[in-house]
């Protein structure tokens, strides 16, 4: 297994820890954006405030584990993010949204931020944003999986998606194996997200990415010192090669500039109305080197 490491990033006040994109891997099937954020417990204020922002060529998931995060949006969308529900964004061509701490909040916030590369065939669709209040659950032996998007052991989580795709959160009790199946057509990857679990004999660290390559038909997998509960995504290898900078996904320099100048503007992103204070300024683009996040495929 290729182990990555999280490197701590400041994001608007709040330190998240970055998975991917990282330099010895970009992506895992579509997945080519991971922060981690919390677990954090506060009495007062409110941790998450992203002011809003544009995205393009992609797809924003939010799943918390604990609190809440209020999505708001440029179609004049307003949801919740709560532990098992998933908000998903589907940019297409643009859209702005923001993220914050509801002003009435449990004081505790962890969870995930993920992006998902959209192909080139629906990169500029329309925009849209799907809440999903539940998500299915399955037993996978003694384990438990709550599937946010994609199929596993043949239950099927009903979510936009337009390349072969997989995000769950798995539960495994304390020294029991689960075999938990794979596609063989897929990468995988396992973030262990409280406590340290095994897979396949090996320890796997809290908050690291531990990369499974394609062809495999399962992994095993069991709790440590407690239940512990692991991020699975999977998917197809991504392979039309996409730049990265700021909140863009695109295919050249040229995509990404027009991008920051249309939201400098106030074009193309529309206006995230249910937000209360300023939005956010695109960083100056000149001399910036965009990421390319699969420069190998
Ligand atoms: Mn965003």
């Amino acid at each position: 297994m290729q182990v990555l490491a999280p490197r701590a990033t400041d994001l608007g006040g709040l330190e998240v820890r970055r998975l991917l994109p990282q330099r010895p891997r970009r992506m895992v099937g579509a997945w080519c954006f991971l922060d981690l954020f919390g677990p954090a417990r506060f009495s007062e204020g409110r941790p998450m405030d992203v002011a809003p922002h544009p995205h393009c060529g992609l797809q924003t998931v939010t799943w918390l584990l604990q609190g809440e995060a209020v999505h708001k949006d440029s179609l004049d969308s307003e949801a919740v993010a709560r532990p098992g529900a998933l908000n998903l964004m589907t940019s297409g061509s643009g859209i702005a949204h923001s993220e914050e701490t509801p002003v009435r909040n449990s004081g505790r916030l962890h969870g995930v931020q993920l992006w998902v590369a959209l192909p080139d065939a629906h990169r500029n669709d329309p925009p849209a944003f799907d809440h999903h209040a539940e998500r299915p659950l399955v037993e996978i032996g003694p384990a438990q999986a709550m599937v946010m998007l994609g199929e596993l052991a043949g239950v099927s989580a009903q979510a936009r998606t337009f390349t072969p795709l997989l995000g769950a959160e798995l539960r495994l009790p304390a020294g029991v194996d689960a075999e938990v199946p794979l596609r063989r057509d897929f990468e995988h990857a396992l973030v262990p997200l409280d406590l340290p679990c095994d897979g396949d004999g090996e320890r796997l660290t809290v908050d690291h990415l531990h990369y499974l390559e394609p062809g495999r038909d399962q992994v095993v997998l069991r709790g440590g010192s407690g239940t512990s509960r692991v991020l699975l995504l999977g998917g197809a290898p991504f392979d039309e090669p996409i730049l990265m900078w700021w909140n863009f996904v695109a295919r050249t320099r040229e995509e990404i500039e027009a991008a920051r100048e249309d939201w400098q503007e106030g074009r193309r992103f529309g206006q995230v109305r249910r937000y209360a204070g300023a939005r956010l300024d695109a960083p100056e683009f000149a001399g910036a080197r965009p990421v390319a996040a699969n420069p190998m495929s």
